[in-house]
């Protein structure tokens, strides 16, 4: 498909096919096998939603709307497996997690929203101080630290509402793995490969929607990132401006498969929209 070659009226005819096979995916999740005029569908939703200029929450929405379907598609994907997962198990809370500044822009604003009431629990001076201490660091260096995630409250996820997808698509089948891995640094963790995949799936939905709008797709240290936005309510509308908002925090690379997916997605979105 090839969005160039297409006559004004035939590329709106695919885009009109497109978004409606996006509405199918977004209603019912993602399954085994994404086709690319499904992938091309989700992203031009999300898309529009990155565009929508009377939207000034946009960017975190796009992320709310890519996490939403991630969450439709896992709660099917992990069904019957034998998790070690539970509620206050947290051995994984202590890797280094990416992701994209939409994420981080609707981690921000919750915690903003929800300052006097579950985010208070959450020391925002105790995040700028592990943001500022990991500034520093380089990502092997933090790769082989494992400090703790500080948005951890009594042990549980304070943001888990609004947690990136890095940490929604993470599961694992023993718990003790993943506490010898941390501790010991020890053995292999036997995570669910297909809901790491489905997340990475997710993600790049969301990043071709966000490359096809103009915007910068780097991936962001997620504690830092938050810390360079919480306490300025206008950095989601400058970085929707295209000022880099997150100057000095720490990036990430995607791995060269899903960043080929998502080049190829933002293309025939780009050719569609143009
Ligand atoms: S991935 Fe591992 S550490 Fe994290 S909740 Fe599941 S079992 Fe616990
Ligand atoms: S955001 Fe929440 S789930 Fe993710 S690493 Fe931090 S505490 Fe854990």
């Amino acid at each position: 498909m090839s969005g160039t070659q297409l006559s004004r009226q035939q590329r709106r005819k695919v885009q009109r096919d497109a978004l409606d096979r996006g509405a199918k995916v977004m209603a019912r999740g993602l399954g085994p096998e994404l086709g690319e005029a499904e992938a091309l569908g989700v992203a031009l939703m999300v898309h529009e939603r990155l565009t929508d200029a009377a939207r000034p929450e946009r960017a975190g929405e796009a992320a709310e709307m890519i996490e939403t379907l991630l969450e439709k598609t896992l709660a099917t994907g992990v069904r019957g497996v034998d998790l070690g997962c539970r509620k206050g198990c947290n051995y994984c809370c202590s890797a280094l997690v990416t992701c994209s500044a939409p994420e981080i822009f609707r981690v921000a604003a919750w915690l903003r929203q929800n300052a006097t009431t579950a985010a208070a629990r959450i020391d925002l001076s105790k995040i700028a101080v592990e943001a500022a201490r990991r500034h520093d660091l380089t990502r092997e260096q933090m790769f082989i630290e494992r400090a703790p995630c500080p948005l951890l409250v009594e042990g549980m996820c304070g943001v888990y509402p609004v947690r990136p997808i890095p940490c929604r698509s993470l599961f694992s089948m023993s718990s003790e793995a993943c506490r010898l891995a941390l501790e010991e640094n020890s053995g292999e963790v036997p995570i669910v490969v297909g809901a790491m995949q489905k997340g990475e799936m997710a993600r790049t939905l969301l990043l071709a929607a966000v490359s096809a709008a103009g915007l910068s797709d780097r991936g962001i240290e997620l504690t830092a990132g938050v810390m360079a936005v919480i306490d300025k309510p206008d950095a989601e509308a400058r970085w929707l401006a295209g000022e880099n908002v997150f100057e000095g925090v720490m990036g990430g690379e995607r791995s060269p498969n899903s960043r080929r997916a998502q080049d190829h997605i933002a293309k025939l979105a780009g050719a569609l929209l143009a």
